[in-house]
């Protein structure tokens, strides 16, 4: 009973289960803002209640919906915090978590609000294990966390890119003539190393904007071969646009659709608008964050780690609370189980 008035507003509506209400966590005025540091973020999400009104707030900002049938004649469940649609028909009853990546997690949402903050906020990455010793869990959950959380991460976005862009690919892996032919051999096997090079390899595209405002997509390809390095350049960027990269000759097969400005490196770095310093830059950050936090990557996953540097990168402008919310609208519909992972 005493869980059921918890969610009832000022106004004397209940907050939980009223179609349409605006979502107010106990205590507050006016409607969620997301917290601003770290430890306004922890003492905020302490709370379960609170957490779940943020959730709610975020998920279903219309009311409350039936994730099966998407009827919003819905009644809560204090007790359990769940909801159970009037309508007859199978999984009835529904968490704020069903279709989401937090979905078949044990875990609160209070860890995992955790979890996104630290991770979207983290310059150069977080280890499984910092998670793990900061969240009060094992590093494998936390390692299991930071997976679904890029997931989140990774940019759903159709909208491409535009104007000037420069495109450019890098070689991320240990030297392999340095490495234990044991290791080689898996990493071969893997299929992201093809042939000769044994380095994985990223293709990146930066779409060049006011100061600050630059974007970035950025792909595990298996080789620096046309066919491998052209369908991210027509997948992702406006035809008609200005495509800056260097000599390498598997660029030059856009020149049907693009304008195509080449800079040779041999000669010189910079000439004009004409030079690749924005994706290199991408570049750098993305290497700093392997080497430093992640150290060994198996190429299986560099996506995901190249996906995370994106996301912080695209959304540099940000503070952290805004990067926080970035990360949560994009919880929904996004699923990975433990297999998807490690098989
Ligand atoms: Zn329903």
């Amino acid at each position: 009973m005493s869980d059921k008035k918890h969610y009832v507003n000022q106004a004397g509506n209940d907050i939980l289960d009223s179609v349409g209400a605006w979502i107010y966590p106990p205590c507050m005025t006016k409607p969620l803002e997301p917290p601003k540091t770290l430890q306004e973020a922890i003492r905020y999400f302490t709370d379960p209640d609170t957490c779940l009104a943020f959730m709610v707030e975020i998920r279903w900002p219309e009311g409350v919906a039936c994730p099966t049938c998407g009827a919003k004649d819905v009644s809560f469940i204090p007790t359990r915090r769940l909801w159970e649609c009037k309508a007859k028909h199978p999984k009835r009853q529904f968490s704020a978590k069903v279709g989401t990546i937090f979905e078949d997690s044990a875990l609160g949402l209070d860890k995992w609000f955790a979890a996104i903050w630290l991770i979207a906020n983290a310059k150069n990455g977080i280890s499984s294990y910092e998670i793990g010793r900061s969240l009060g869990v094992t590093q494998k959950t936390g390692w299991f966390m930071l997976h679904r959380i890029r997931l989140a991460m990774k940019s759903g976005t159709f909208i491409k890119l535009s104007g000037k862009v420069e495109v450019d690919e890098t070689f991320i892996g240990p030297d392999p003539q340095r490495m234990h032919f044991k290791r080689l051999e898996a990493r071969q096997k893997d299929g992201v190393i093809a042939g000769k090079v044994s380095k994985a390899i990223v293709a990146g595209l930066l779409e060049r904007g006011p100061k600050g405002q630059s974007r970035v997509r950025a792909h595990v390809v298996p080789t620096t071969r046309a066919e491998h390095l052209t369908p991210p350049i027509r997948d992702h960027v406006v035809p008609g646009s200005e495509i800056i990269s260097d000599m390498h000759r598997s660029y030059w097969e856009v020149r049907d659709d693009y304008i195509h400005s080449v800079i040779d490196h041999t000669k010189m770095y910079v000439k004009g608008h004409v030079h690749t310093q924005g994706i290199e830059n991408f570049w750098s950050l993305l290497k700093r964050m392997i080497r430093g936090t992640y150290v060994d990557v198996a190429p299986f996953h560099l996506g995901a780690y190249v996906d995370e540097q994106v996301f912080r990168f695209n959304e540099r402008k940000r503070k952290d609370g805004g990067r926080f919310l970035a990360v949560l609208q994009s919880v929904m519909g996004r699923r990975l189980t433990y297999a998807t992972l490690t098989t």
